[in-house]
């Protein structure tokens, strides 16, 4: 059985900070297994008590899963001593629970980001036996045409010699500008080295401007969702992962 002090119960599950739930519970206004509880320190099981305070059960919840909606200029990490992480976009309540992005985002990009403490999932998404599916919209700098689908659907080298799996390439649009001509493509890869969306168009002589992820296997970027914000998986989703 789990043991977790009342206030820390009640302030992990967003019931407000320590020192306010501890004034709710002298006030009166929690109640354990429908006896009206005395001391916030009070040991209990949060799988099996039954806490009320001001009427609403408390549902004790210690899995996390949400989408981010992943904006330039944080960094996929837990922790970092110059740039602001994924992490620190989430709510304190959030937070208690330890989550972690599943995988890596550049620093640039922008997008689907699953986050969960959930480190079997995690595993699984990321092995790189599964093959897990991840696709992308991007702006490219150059001219992509037939001969770079075909070179995605085969594999190219990358700068370390490494060879891509077959990717599927689609071009969703073609703007001349001053400097030179832009492309907007979706692209679908199975695997996920380092930079590696950014290094296939360099192998192809080209340069990824913009990037975005919009799927990772049975998840999609929920479009409603502003850059920064995030929400949890909804039940359709979760049962798309397991
Ligand atoms: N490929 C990249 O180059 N960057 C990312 O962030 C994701 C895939």
């Amino acid at each position: 059985a789990k043991r977790m002090r009342l206030d820390k119960l009640l302030s992990n599950m967003g019931f407000g900070s320590r020192s306010e739930v501890k004034i709710a519970v002298k006030q009166g206004r929690v109640t354990v297994d429908g006896v009206r509880a005395k001391d916030s320190g009070m040991q209990l099981d949060p799988e099996k008590a039954d806490v009320v305070i001001d009427g609403e059960r408390v549902v004790y919840q210690d899995v996390i899963y949400v989408m981010l909606n992943k904006p330039q200029g944080v960094v996929s990490a837990t922790e970092d001593t110059r740039d602001r992480t994924v992490i620190d976009l989430l709510a304190d309540t959030d937070r208690v629970l330890k989550p972690f992005p599943v995988g890596r985002l550049d620093k640039d990009t922008e997008g689907l980001l699953l986050i969960t403490n959930d480190g079997a999932l995690a595993h699984d998404l990321l092995s790189p036996k599964k093959h897990v599916p991840k696709t992308y919209e991007a702006n490219v700098l150059g001219d992509v045409g037939e001969e770079d689908i075909r070179a995605f659907a085969e594999g190219v080298a990358l700068d370390d010699g490494y060879v891509t799996m077959p990717a599927q390439l689609r071009i969703d649009g073609r703007e001349e500008r001053e400097d030179g001509i832009y492309c907007r493509i979706t692209l679908t890869i199975h695997e996920g080295k380092f930079h590696q969306v950014k290094r296939m168009f360099e192998s192809v002589g080209k340069k990824v401007v913009y990037l975005r992820r919009v799927a990772m296997g049975p998840l999609q970027l929920d479009e409603s969702l502003p850059l920064g914000d995030y929400r949890p998986l909804t039940e359709d989703e979760l049962h798309a992962l397991f």
